[in-house]
């Protein structure tokens, strides 16, 4: 038995809710990773099971690395179909707002949400939920928003009707936010639920090599060159930072989502507490930061580059030059001395 952690009362409400609606949008945030495709893909497959129609609308495109998960032909990015998007939108009667916690991580997207009539519902585990939803179902102590939407679905007596396909997307959401189970993954329940959605079917080798050890040659080379020639570790900070600017980027062909996953590889580095990777973009620098331990990363995005996330995991953006950006990166690092490890 996996311990129930959504409240009574929210679980009421989601059933009438659902119950209510026939038109539903599943949303989740720009640049959508394996849990925003994931959790929306495997609520949808199970939503469509009880006769709703169902649509899953992104702010921008999925990874190709994520576009062979069951039902991702399906969905409609927000920057190719806007006018059809903004339609749907407006008619839903409920539109689920899947691994975001504010309206601005939607991007463009944003201003079609919050105008929308429908029923809107969060289901979330980023920290600091917004107050533009109807129903707020955020829980920061997930590792993931799939693992939120299994438990959401069993408490809704919703387990029988995840079928192969949805358990495939709910185990890659948790599978990609926990880097394959790598952190973030101590919850003991975890691994029932995993055990269960195994035994519907779903394979588990073959999620890990599509949606997470993938990657093409050139890709490979840029991620190469980035940890040979491009690494830099600030020893007295125990930070590692890696930058690509543009032109780099063009040298290896560079597509977006070839570097995922670069950020972590620091953090194999035993002196190395935090790991920063800017990567410069037309109009600004993105910035990505992991951490180990209790070194809150998510702190320094939010006070150096309006974003967040979560204690080991965040990210933000950079209005100005990659320069700058390194410039007042390096300048913020003291602030953060202090919750590094005591030294051994
Ligand atoms: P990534 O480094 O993979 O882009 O993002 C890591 C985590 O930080 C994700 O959980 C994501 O939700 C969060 N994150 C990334 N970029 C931003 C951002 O610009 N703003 C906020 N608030 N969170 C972000
Ligand atoms: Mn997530």
């Amino acid at each position: 038995m996996i311990s129930r952690i959504i409240p009574e009362n929210s679980i009421k409400s989601l059933r009438q809710h659902i119950e209510k609606a026939d038109k539903v949008v599943i949303t989740c945030h720009v640049s959508p990773d394996g849990d925003a495709i994931g959790s929306s893909l495997g609520l949808a497959h199970v939503l469509k099971t009880l006769g709703k129609r169902v649509i899953v609308i992104t702010p921008d495109a999925a990874p190709k690395s994520l576009r062979w998960l069951p039902g991702a032909r399906d969905i409609m990015p927000y920057s190719s179909y806007e006018e059809y998007a903004r339609k749907l939108l407006r008619e839903a009667h409920l539109i689920f707002c899947l691994d975001y916690n504010v309206s601005s991580r939607v991007d463009r997207m944003e201003q079609a949400l919050l105008a929308s009539p429908a029923t809107k519902v969060m289901i979330d585990h980023h920290k600091f939920p917004g107050d533009f939803v109807n129903l707020v179902i955020s829980h920061p102590e997930c590792s993931s928003t799939a693992l939120l939407v299994f438990r959401a679905l069993c408490r809704l007596e919703l387990f029988d009707q995840i079928d192969r396909d949805a358990a495939t997307c709910l185990l890659t959401g948790m599978m990609t936010d926990t880097g394959n189970f790598s952190y973030n993954a101590t919850d003991p329940d975890l691994y029932i639920i995993v055990s269960e959605l195994i035994k519907k079917g779903v394979d588990k080798d073959m999620i890990y090599s599509r949606a997470i050890n993938t990657t093409s040659e050139a890709a490979l080379r840029l991620n190469a060159y980035a940890l040979s020639q491009k690494l830099q570790i600030f020893h007295e900070h125990g930070c590692a930072l890696i930058t690509l600017d543009e032109a780099e980027k063009k040298q290896f062909g560079y597509e977006k989502g070839d570097t995922e996953g670069l950020v972590n590889k620091p953090l194999a580095i035993p002196e190395v507490t935090w790991s920063v990777y800017l990567r410069e973009d037309p109009d600004q620098i993105k910035v990505s930061m992991r951490s180990k331990g209790s070194f809150p990363v998510d702190l320094v995005c939010r006070e150096n580059f309006g974003g967040g996330g979560h204690l080991n995991a965040s990210g933000g953006e950079f209005k100005g030059t990659l320069q700058e950006c390194i410039d007042h990166l390096i300048a913020a690092m003291p602030k953060y001395d202090s919750y590094l490890p005591a030294k051994q």
